[in-house]
C-alpha cells in the first residue's frame, strides 16, 4: 500500500476533492471528443483548484482539466502540489503531458482517478505514471555538471 502518500490525505480532505474534481467536469467545454474531465489538486497550503478540459476548433489549443487545475494553483502563488483527483467517465489517468506538469509542482504527489461513479479506477503516486521524471531538479544538476 502507498501509505506513505494516502498519510497526506485524511478523509474529509479526500472527500472534498473528489467532490470539486466531480464538480469541475460540469463545466467541460468538449463539443468534439464529447469526454468531460474534471480534476483537483490539493496544495501544500491546504487549498484545492479545481479544472475542466476545454477544447478548441483548433485542437492544438485545446486543455486538459489537469493541467487547468495546476495553472489555476500556479498563478495563484501555489508551488507545492500533493494530491489531484481525476474524474472521468472511465476512470482515466492523466495524459503524458498533465503527468510532465504535475511532476513539477509534486513529484511525489498522490494521484486519485476515478470513474462518475465514484469508483477509484488507479490510484498511487505520481512517480509510478511517470518513472524516472524530468523536473527541475535534474535540470538543476545537469547545469551544474556542465559548469564543471
Ligand atoms: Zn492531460
Amino acid at each position: 500500500m502507498k501509505t506513505q502518500h494516502t498519510a497526506t490525505l485524511d478523509a474529509d480532505t479526500r472527500r472534498r476533492l473528489v467532490q470539486a474534481a466531480t464538480d469541475a467536469r460540469q463545466h467541460a467545454y468538449v463539443p468534439y471528443s464529447h469526454y468531460p474531465v474534471g480534476a483537483a489538486i490539493l496544495t501544500a497550503s491546504g487549498n484545492i483548484y479545481d479544472g475542466c478540459n476545454v477544447e478548441i476548433a483548433s485542437y492544438g489549443a485545446t486543455v486538459c482539466g489537469e493541467r487547468t487545475a495546476a495553472f489555476k494553483a500556479v498563478s495563484e502563488g501555489e508551488r507545492d502540489f500533493l494530491a489531484v483527483a481525476v474524474v472521468t467517465s472511465n476512470g482515466a489517468t492523466p495524459c503524458g503531458i498533465c503527468r510532465q506538469v504535475l511532476y513539477e509542482f509534486g513529484p511525489q504527489m498522490h494521484v486519485i482517478a476515478l470513474d462518475t461513479e465514484g469508483n477509484v479506477q488507479w490510484e498511487g503516486p505520481l512517480d509510478e505514471l511517470l518513472p524516472h521524471g524530468f523536473g527541475p531538479k535534474k535540470l538543476a544538476e545537469g547545469q551544474e555538471a556542465a559548469q564543471e
